[in-house]
């Protein structure tokens, strides 16, 4: 495999993990949904294998990339007893819904709050009216696209945290350290993130994705998920002939649409409530319609309660239209992966507050109103909250990062190991 081209060189006087940051955010790796192969594009091995050559030479234990494009490598402990294992994980893929290719990152140093047209279109402006988190970052050397792509920082910005991690830890040995597995993952974005992801190999009691938004937060909590369809088949025949006869499948569905709580919805919910989301309706004729709803609830009561509503809606309908066939089917997505968490092992989130607490920053549990991969590794047994990277304005040419965030992200996280190099020696 070729070396990947780095046309623009990182400013010299950029901290280490900001030079990585700017050099792997101009390899393209924008996963794809529409491929089949895992990875999904070709382009995430090229950085993987930069990663792979990168932690060869920091001497990093047995760096290797399977044929999947996922990255594994190994920091050996140096504390004397041995304790969990912990596993480290970002993703090497950028989102396919803004460019990818051809990043060309910039440097604003000394950010004084005002709005930032980027250079390569000055129609795409940073603007702290729409993009409030800029006021907090006032006097921080930002980083951005030139306007034309997305940053990348989603997850570069981990990816970069994590490298620079190993590149210290490996070169310092009297820096505490558990056993430490380093995974980059591919097409996260796509929501293909652990499919092939060798749980044996990575050998990880508890771990951490480095792939949260924003700065001291720790993401533990996502949504119950769930999808219902529900198929009508009616009766169909010419509409002169109609009376008493028609049973239209289209009327039904829309009906049952018409009748989800408008308040409970994507777009009139935030926090913690949950919703009801009719996202797809096939081609509804007065033959045959359907329509296809997400249910998310934090709490197994709410889902539970959605669920009940649904079907208590479907079963109304179908006292009301005896002649028609309605079907509903619910299945379950994910769960809440606090639920997992707080099972298998609640340490992984209160040894981040005490890493919080070593360095003298408050952190803050959140909540994402989604999925991820931790999420699904919590659900698989090895419990994966979600720590911050600093970026922001995710999956657009918006999006935006700085040298400051880059370099605290990377702290905390050394914080972290040395925290679970300390105390996970106590059961
Ligand atoms: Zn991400």
């Amino acid at each position: 495999m070729s070396t990947p081209a780095i046309p623009v060189a990182p400013p010299a006087a950029l901290p280490p993990v900001a030079q990585r940051f700017w050099r792997y955010v101009q390899i393209d790796t924008t996963s794809d949904p529409g491929a089949d192969a895992t990875p999904s594009t070709e382009r995430q091995k090229v950085l993987g294998q930069l990663l792979v050559d990168e932690l060869e030479a920091m001497g990093a234990t047995d760096p290797a990339m399977d044929d999947h494009g996922y990255v594994y490598a190994t920091l050996s402990a140096t504390t004397r007893t041995p304790g969990p294992v912990l596993a480290l994980l970002a993703h090497l893929d950028t989102s396919p819904d803004a460019p990818g290719a051809g990043v060309t990152p910039v440097l604003h140093p000394a950010y004084d709050g005002s709005a930032v047209p980027l250079p390569g279109d000055l129609s795409v402006v940073l603007d702290p009216e729409r993009q409030p988190a800029l006021r907090d970052h006032v006097g921080h050397d930002l980083i951005t696209s030139d306007g034309t792509t997305l940053l990348g920082s989603d997850d570069k910005a981990g990816v970069a945290v994590l490298m620079q991690l190993a590149a210290e830890l490996v070169a310092d040995p009297s820096l505490p350290c558990p056993t430490v597995r380093l995974c980059f993952t591919v097409d996260e974005e796509i929501g293909r993130g652990v499919d092939k992801l060798d749980l044996e190999r990575l050998g990880a009691d508890v771990a951490y994705t480095l792939d949260g938004s924003g700065r001291d937060t720790l993401y533990t909590e996502t949504f119950n998920a769930a999808e219902a369809t529900v198929t009508v088949e009616g009766v169909a025949v010419h509409p002169g002939y109609a009376k008493d006869v028609m049973v239209n499948a289209a009327r039904i569905v829309s009906r049952l649409v018409a009748q989800l709580p408008p308040d409970e919805a994507p777009e009139t919910t935030a926090g913690r409530e949950g919703y009801f989301h009719p996202h797809t309706t096939a081609e509804g004729t007065a033959q045959q319609a359907s329509v296809r709803i997400l249910l998310r609830d934090f709490t197994d009561e709410g889902m539970a309660r959605r669920k009940a509503f649904l079907r208590h809606l479907v079963d109304t309908l179908r006292t009301q239209h005896p002649r028609a066939t309605i079907d509903l089917a619910i299945e379950d997505q994910y769960r809440n992966m606090g639920h997992y968490i707080q099972a298998s092992d609640p340490r992984v989130i209160s040894l981040a507050h005490e890493a919080a607490d070593s360095i003298g920053i408050d952190l803050t549990e959140s909540i994402i109103r989604g999925g991820t991969d931790g999420a699904r590794l919590s659900e698989m047994g090895l419990p994966t909250p979600n720590v911050f990277n600093g970026g922001h304005d995710y999956h657009s040419c918006f999006e935006w990062n700085t040298v400051q965030n880059l370099t605290h992200a990377l702290r905390y996280t050394q914080a972290l190991v040395a925290t679970w190099a300390y105390r996970s020696r106590t059961p």
